[in-house]
Order: structure tokens, then C-alpha cells, then sequence
């Protein structure tokens, strides 16, 4: 009943939302007709993404959506009344966090195919990949460009109870340089289309980051460098200047935001990271000076490993242009033998896919390219978990199964630390301490 009252205020900070919670629910308690939903979940293993071990049956108690006991059977214990969900033979993992999704884009949406989308097809899309993507285990997402903040939308209609889907922090249009990743490239200058966030000065993109959080962006996602996918680029090109990279950077903290940079290029990793920004995206040709830099400054590195085999298996009969397939050929491996030189060198990661440009619902596709390229099944976990929530700042809210932290749980059968593949097909999703999926 108070999620109700507060998910209808999206921006409240956390502890206004347990003030409001209280409020509502001391106001319908008076009245005796409310009590908290209480719910206990139990399993035959939880896996603690925080203590980096097994908990053997674990016992899991949400309390108004939120998790109020973690503990093992018998010692974690509810009232008479509240609701049991008993997953024997499953283990639990905290809900997944995808850091780099698509939510309002196809993969069919390429080339030139692509200028016949409307915003109204976006933004419908976004309602359908919203439930694909909860479905596939993934309680949270970042959502990093979406035009027409048709991302905003989406998650105030999920935060409203209206549709389905994970909880969502959401860039809005993506920043970004004249003819660069993210402007309008594929027409000639006779129609005169320029990408919603293009600007080409550091006070030009100050405004622009304002512009952002005006209409309801958590955080800003910027292009530093070319990329796969647009017209006329080459991913490995800086494309904003040092000073407008750090003019982002600093107005967006300045509003409390986080900054994402999409950067393929090492040059454009750099820069990027010497602003401060606070994750780098693909990180495709970044070096060993640059994954040092990324080191010290605790800059996060979201590396899509996963999306090069659907790009170039599918690339074509999904209309992607010639010269995207091309970039993507020269790319995709050696990103891959960076993404194991950043691991080794122990940089900080999180789990960053790209989803929309392969299909939503696939996101649990990534683990296993991780384990493959030199991350323990422990590591991709902690990456699409525990990582990701301390780098978007809501540590306090996901990422763990730990008090205080919302009830949004999975499980799969068998071990997910021996197998990683396991979390490509999750038969059960909790949201909030709701059973949203149960397909054991
Ligand atoms: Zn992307």
C-alpha cells in the first residue's frame, strides 16, 4: 500500500520515500485496514554478491517491498500471516542490473529503415522491451539515449504501476558533437536534421546538460568519441574536445547527476576519463595507460562483449549499413582482448550490453562472453550487481541482497557460479518482493 503512495512521486529521495511510506502507512493503520506486506522468501542457496560466498538455505524476509532479514532458515523468521515463497532446489541472486540497455530502440531499426520510425513507435517498443527485459531477470536497467526522452516515459509509467519492467534510471537524448555518433548523419544537409543533443562548445553542452535534467534525466550519457553504428564516423576518433568533455562532467555533478561516455577510441577514453566522468561505455581500443587511468580516477568500464556475434551474424539481414559491418570486423576482437587486459589488471567493471541493438531479452548473454575473455563467474555476477549499483549511486537501493535494499531477487537452478550460462534462462523474477515470473 505506501509503494503505491510513494512510487507515484519518482523523484523522492530514499528517505523521504520511507518517511512518505510511514506516513501513508501509520494514516491507513489508523483507520484498521492496512498492514505492511509482508513476504518470505526462501531457497536451498542464496549467492551473497557482497561477502563473495554461498549462503545454504537462505531465508529472505521483504517487508513493503523492501528486504528486512536476510539469514538462513529457522533463524529468519515472519509473521503468521505473511505470504511464503519456497524455491526448493533453486539458488537466489540479487535482481540484475543491466548498465547499457536500449530501451525504446529494435535491432531492425538500421540505416536508412531507421528514418521511418516515429517517436510513437519508440515509445511503444519501449513498453514491450520493458517487460522482455524484467522477464530476462533484469530488475534494473540504465537506459543511456533515447530520443524525445521517450526513457523518461517509460520509467515514470513502470514507477507508476502502469506497465511492467525493471526500475530504470534514464539518460534522455544523447550529448554529442556536429556530424559525430550522435547527431543525424544520413541525410543530405537539404533536410537539415540535427540530433536533439548536438552541441559544439563547453557552454553549448552545459546547456544541453541542463536541458536533460529539465525534462527529467538521471544522468547524461555523452559520445566522446565516433562509434559502429552512425554514418561517416570511425569509432576511434575523439569527437568532443577536453574542455567540453569536462564541462560536462562538472555541470552534471554539479546537478547530481552521473555522466556515461560512449567512447571507442583511445584518445576519447582518455579524455573522457581525465574529466571525471564516471563510466566508460565500449571501451573498445583503450590501452594500458588508459585502463591505469581508469584505475586510479575509480572510473567504471562498460564493455559490451557480448553484442559483436549478433552484429555480425545478423548484422546484414537486419540492415545494418555495409560500413557499420565493416567498423564493427575491425573492432569487436580486439575489444574483447582489452576487455581481458582490463580485468587482469583489475579495473573496475560493470555490465554494460547495449541491448537494442541485439534483441531485448538477451541481456544474460554477456556473462559467459566475461567468463570466456578472463572474469570468474563471481566477477560477471558482481559486475550486473553489485558494481553497477555503486556506479550509478543507488548502492542503497540494488545490487545485493542485504536489508534495507529492495526485494527484487531471481533464481535458477543449479549454480550459477559453476555454470554462468544459467542466467540466460532465469524461470523465476521477484520485484519488490512481487513473484513477477515464475516458470520453474
Ligand atoms: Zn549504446
Amino acid at each position: 500500500m505506501s509503494n503505491r503512495v510513494t512510487a507515484s512521486i519518482p523523484h523522492l529521495g530514499p528517505l523521504a520515500r520511507r518517511l512518505l511510506a510511514g506516513l501513508s502507512l501509520g494514516a491507513l493503520l489508523a483507520t484498521g485496514t492496512a498492514q505492511a506486506d509482508t513476504v518470505l522468501v526462501t531457497a536451498d542457496h542464496l549467492v551473497d554478491v557482497l561477502a563473495g560466498k554461498v549462503v545454504d538455505r537462505p531465508a529472505v524476509l521483504i517487508v513493503d517491498g523492501r528486504i528486512a532479514a536476510v539469514g538462513t532458515q529457522g533463524a529468519v523468521t515472519a509473521p503468521a500471516d505473511a505470504r511464503t515463497v519456497a524455491l526448493p532446489g533453486l539458488t537466489l541472486l540479487p535482481g540484475l542490473i543491466d548498465m547499457h540497455t536500449h530501451m525504446t530502440s529494435q535491432p531492425t531499426w538500421n540505416g536508412y529503415e531507421s528514418l521511418g520510425v516515429t517517436t510513437a513507435d519508440k515509445a511503444i517498443a519501449g513498453v514491450a522491451n520493458a517487460k522482455v527485459t524484467l522477464m530476462a531477470g533484469f530488475t534494473a536497467v540504465r537506459n543511456v539515449g533515447a530520443d524525445a526522452f521517450t526513457d523518461v516515459a517509460l520509467r515514470n509509467a513502470i514507477d507508476n504501476g502502469l506497465v511492467p519492467g525493471p526500475r530504470m534510471k534514464v539518460s534522455g537524448p544523447l550529448l554529442g558533437a556536429t556530424g559525430g555518433h550522435c547527431d543525424e548523419n544520413l541525410l543530405p544537409a537539404d533536410y537539415g536534421r540535427v540530433g536533439e543533443g548536438v552541441a559544439d562548445s563547453p557552454w553549448g553542452m552545459v546547456q544541453k546538460v541542463r536541458w536533460v535534467k529539465k525534462f527529467g534525466a538521471d544522468l547524461v550519457k555523452v559520445c566522446a568519441t565516433g562509434g559502429v553504428l552512425s554514418k561517416g564516423d570511425s569509432p576511434g576518433a575523439q569527437q568532443l574536445s577536453q574542455e567540453e568533455l569536462d564541462a560536462i562532467a562538472k555541470e552534471a555533478h554539479a546537478l547530481g547527476m552521473k555522466v556515461a561516455a560512449h567512447a571507442h577510441g583511445t584518445d576519447g577514453i582518455k579524455a573522457a576519463i581525465r574529466a571525471g566522468i564516471d563510466t566508460i561505455e565500449h571501451a573498445s581500443l583503450i590501452d594500458d595507460e588508459g585502463i591505469e587511468m581508469a584505475k586510479k580516477r575509480g572510473t567504471w568500464l562498460g564493455m559490451d562483449i557480448y553484442n559483436d556475434d549478433y552484429i555480425l551474424a545478423e548484422g546484414a539481414k537486419v540492415g545494418m549499413l555495409p560500413e557499420s559491418l565493416e567498423k564493427e570486423r575491425k573492432i569487436g576482437r580486439v575489444q574483447r582482448e582489452n576487455f581481458a587486459k582490463a580485468v587482469k589488471a583489475g579495473a573496475k567493471m560493470i555490465y554494460s550490453t547495449d541491448a537494442g541493438v541485439y534483441p531485448h531479452g538477451d541481456n544474460g548473454r554477456q556473462f559467459a562472453k566475461m567468463v570466456q575473455w578472463g572474469m570468474t563467474p563471481l566477477e560477471a555476477i558482481r559486475a550486473a550487481t553489485r558494481n553497477a549499483a555503486e556506479a550509478m549511486g543507488t548502492a542503497q537501493d540494488i545490487g545485493a541482497v542485504a536489508v534495507g535494499r529492495y526485494g527484487d531477487l531471481v533464481a535458477v537452478k543449479g549454480d550459477p557460479l559453476a555454470d554462468v550460462t544459467l542466467l540466460e534462462h532465469i524461470p523465476v523474477v521477484i520485484k519488490g518482493g512481487e513473484v513477477v515470473k515464475d516458470q520453474r
